[in-house]
């Protein structure tokens, strides 16, 4: 057995350690556990420096999480975008391959609770109808492994799913969507870099949330990748009481850089049922991306996104820097709140409303029929 195995074998997962360790009422962690399990690996358990830190937090189930159960379990309407077991395709090019339930370390914010955790939800028997969906949809050009979480899966088996995905053509990229470099880095191991760089282009987001994620181990993990030549990105959940606050992203963005790890995302929580005390005012994400912007490298700058309830992808959402536009000019506001002008190209019949081009439910909604909401903040001259 490899020491990330044994290190998962090592997880604190049973209702008697969470009462022992994190002195949870039996009766609240008896709940907690039917609801969603937990696993607490010895390396992430180290990284805790204080009760209800930003580790904490992440981990250890809370008896907040059973208060919400009339919220969604599937806010993102993936079962809607499933054409075959483990296959959502939601965007024309690409599609999410779901390779196991199973993860390095159940985060109490999970957005896939429903079946996080569950091998009877993500099954290997279903490998197949998903081999066949990619192979028939030459429109795919793009495959994202997920889960859970890929690296769950033994070097063999992963490499098994690999050498099938290259021989089908229309598949350029090869994503891998694991929190391993962040909750068990140990996962990644000369052997597996080794494998994975075989089939290149291969691509890595990674997922960390706090700046103390950023070890000496995670690190060498990030390290192992970059050297293999495998670019890797983050995504980042903005969560109350972990990371919502400027100072701390902007940390955790700047240490990301500095280990090679590309700032991708940062996502607004979604509406999950466990997870809706994490959530934050969207104010306070616009205003640590008006902190990050021109205040730090560019290349540390993630970009903002909703992931639209009900199925309607990543949305970015930008604090406003367009103050004012016309016809012929634009005016801009810069990262010191400075005003500057800039003379736009003058267009014959230019569109100045582009609001029949949206959709409710599928319908084309006519301009003075438009809900206020919706109407674009474009200015006539
Ligand atoms: C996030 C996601 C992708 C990838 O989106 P990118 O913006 O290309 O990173 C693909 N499919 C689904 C269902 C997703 O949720
Ligand atoms: S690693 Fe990803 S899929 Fe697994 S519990 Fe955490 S957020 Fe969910």
């Amino acid at each position: 057995m490899e020491l990330w195995q044994e290190m998962i074998r090592e997880s604190i997962h049973s209702v008697d350690q969470l009462v022992e360790r994190f002195g949870l009422d039996r009766d609240v962690a008896q709940r907690l556990d039917k609801f969603f399990q937990a696993r607490i690996n010895p390396y992430y358990l180290s990284l805790i420096r204080y009760p209800g830190d930003p580790i904490w937090k992440q981990c250890v189930p809370d008896e907040i999480e059973l208060e919400d159960i009339d919220a969604a379990e599937d806010p993102l309407a993936e079962e809607d975008m499933s054409p075959v077991p483990n296959i959502v395709h939601r965007y024309p090019d690409r599609a999410l391959f779901l390779t196991t339930s199973q993860c390095g370390l159940y985060c109490r914010f999970c957005t896939r609770k429903r079946k996080v955790g569950d091998s009877t939800k993500i099954s290997m028997r279903n490998l197949e109808s998903a081999f066949k969906y990619l192979e028939e949809h030459s429109e795919i050009s793009d495959v994202i492994l997920s889960g859970g979480d890929p690296l769950m899966l033994t070097d063999a088996m992963l490499e098994k799913i690999l050498i099938r995905l290259r021989e089908i053509k229309h598949i350029q990229v090869i994503r891998l969507g694991t929190k391993m470099p962040c909750v068990l880095p140990q996962r990644i191991t000369p052997k597996l870099v080794g494998m994975l760089r075989k089939y290149h282009p291969i691509y890595v987001n990674t997922h960390f949330n706090h700046p103390w994620e950023i070890t000496e181990e995670s690190t060498n993990a990030c390290g192992m990748l970059a050297d293999a030549g495998i670019p890797v990105g983050n995504q980042a959940v903005l969560m109350k009481g972990v990371n919502d606050d400027a100072e701390t992203i902007k940390d955790l963005m700047k240490k990301l850089l500095a280990i090679r790890v590309r700032p991708y995302y940062l996502y607004q929580a979604d509406l999950t049922k466990g997870a809706n005390h994490f959530r934050t005012p969207l104010r306070v994400g616009l205003e640590i991306m008006d902190k990050l912007r021109g205040h730090i490298s560019g290349l540390a700058v993630p970009q903002y996104v909703i992931d639209a309830p009900g199925g309607g992808g990543k949305i970015p959402i930008l604090p406003e820097y367009i103050i004012a536009r016309s016809e012929d000019k634009i005016i801009l506001r810069n990262f010191k709140y400075n005003l500057y002008e800039y003379p736009d190209v003058k267009e014959e019949n230019q569109l100045t409303d582009r609001s029949h081009f949206l959709r409710k439910n599928g319908k084309t909604l006519k301009s003075k029929n438009l809900p206020k909401y919706l109407k674009l903040p474009i200015l006539n001259s």
